[in-house]
């Protein structure tokens, strides 16, 4: 059997990371079985469907790296195809059109209520089946027996088939609604494994049914657990963001987010770390957890901070600028230099960036808490004689940059610390930085001394105020 999965997203928002984690394990189940991995659109509501969602759902698709063998196919461009099957199932009676009033079904829901039962509707047109104005058409369930799911996940979930009423697959408007549509596009894209939200479990014996009537064989269904946020609670902005984008816009890496979100609810013994290679390697369903997981947002720093150290610098680079159109990129250090500085000692892009404006930009004075306790009268001597060293400095390199830091410190007894922060200080406007050395190199010697100059200006004011 050729493995064939999807993704299936509603264009109706943002890309949920629930979402995009059963994508990531329908994408590394197909590779895994060299099987097919297909892209749907089910942008059939038409109102609540936007361009936007749907290239939020691409560029989050493209940046986590899952291509698809055959997509994005869009619902709505299949509207025939679903009017043929939806023509099918009455001709061969297993569909019937119901002209039930708004009132007649609101009162039986209210019935059903008071009785706190679930609302079901009760047949009343099924075997009428009488087309008129504002007729929906209805998929006549079976009414006896049970439907059994064979979740690979859930494990074995029963329906019974008087608890499922008959459901409208076509509107008044004769468009068709959603358990038609996948049920449709499922068979004839010939998926063989439908891994989704568990918020679908509920849908599934209505289109294991719907896929009997057409003849089809259903596919192997595997309900993925939502994630919680850090409380255990649902994600929210607040405790950590449900969107793709947004981690990559606050400087997570594609592969981080892929690593963290995969182990969320999957594990290989105690292994954190997977390459992509690993994933489609090991990945099996049935090693997927049977309960919703907490997102832990330390977890997720830990592997970003892991994989930005190993990232290539050049590509680095790349993203890190597309951070900080802000500055002139050409008037500081080689940014794969800088990066490789960087990388080392930070946890997010976002950090890098954070901490290597001042490496470019103007220089727009000092943070002012830093600059009142490390800019003091006590370094202005120190710091006087640095600048002059440091001019004459013959070869701007770490060695010697270091060498004539830690000398001048001594020469003014001041421990290594009580120098080389009031300088980074002076240098970078603020506290942290990279090691000094390595600081000073990048700035660069014009830099160094024209912002040594300002810091020794700004100590001279304050001792004479
Ligand atoms: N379009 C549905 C959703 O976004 C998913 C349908 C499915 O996976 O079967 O929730």
């Amino acid at each position: 059997m050729t493995v064939i999965t999807r993704f299936a997203p509603s264009p109706t928002g943002y890309l949920h990371i629930g979402g995009i984690r059963t994508a990531i394990f329908s994408w590394l189940y197909a590779r895994k079985h060299e099987g097919r991995f297909i892209l749907r659109i089910e942008d059939t509501d038409r109102e609540r469907s936007t361009r936007e969602a749907i290239d939020v759902i691409l560029e989050g698709m493209g940046w986590l790296g899952l291509n698809a063998d055959e997509g994005p196919v869009y619902q709505s461009q299949r509207f025939d195809r679903y009017r043929e099957v939806i023509g099918q199932l009455l001709a061969s009676g297993q569909a019937y059109y119901c002209t039930c009033s708004r009132e007649r079904l609101e009162s039986i829901r209210e019935h059903a209520m008071q009785r706190g039962e679930k609302p079901r509707y009760d047949g009343h047109c099924r075997d009428r089946d009488a087309p008129g104005e504002n007729a929906v058409i209805r998929f006549k369930n079976p009414q006896q027996g049970d439907v059994v799911v064979e979740d690979r996940i859930q494990g074995r979930v029963t329906f019974a088939n008087r608890e499922l009423d008959d459901l409208i697959i076509a509107r008044s408007d004769g468009t068709p609604t959603y358990n038609l549509t996948v049920v449709v596009d499922d068979m004839d894209m010939h998926i063989s494994h439908v891994i989704r939200g568990d918020d679908h479990l509920n849908n599934t014996p209505r289109q294991i049914n719907i896929l009997k009537a057409l003849d089809a064989t259903p596919p192997v269904y595997a309900h993925v657990p939502m994630i919680l946020g850090p409380d255990g609670k649902k994600l929210s902005k607040r405790t950590g963001s449900a969107s793709v984008l947004d981690y990559r816009d606050q400087g997570y890496l594609p592969e981080a987010l892929l690593n963290y979100l995969v182990r969320l609810g999957w594990s290989h013994g105690d292994q954190e770390i997977f390459s992509i290679e690993e994933l489609i390697d090991l990945f099996d369903i049935k090693n997927i957890n049977k309960s919703a997981a907490a997102l832990n947002p330390e977890k997720l720093l830990w592997l970003n901070q892991h994989y930005l150290a190993r990232c290539d610098n050049v590509r680095l680079a790349g993203i890190v600028s597309g951070f900080m159109n802000d500055v002139n990129l050409a008037d500081g250090p080689e940014l794969t230099d800088l990066v490789e500085v960087q990388k080392q000692r930070t946890k997010t892009v976002l950090e890098i960036v954070e901490q290597s404006r001042c490496f470019y930009a103007e220089f727009d004075g000092f943070d002012p808490d830093a600059a009142k306790k490390h800019l003091r009268p006590v370094v202005q001597a120190p710091l006087a004689e640095l600048h002059e060293r440091l001019s004459d400095l013959n070869d701007w390199n770490e060695t010697d940059l270091q060498s004539t830091i830690e000398s001048v410190a001594a020469a003014h007894e001041l421990k290594l610390g009580k120098l080389a922060q009031p300088l980074r200080v002076a240098v970078t406007g603020g506290p942290v930085s990279p090691s000094i050395d390595a600081t000073l190199r990048l700035l660069g010697r014009e830099k160094t001394l024209a912002r040594l100059d300002k810091a020794l200006e700004y100590i001279q004011k304050r001792a004479s105020s």
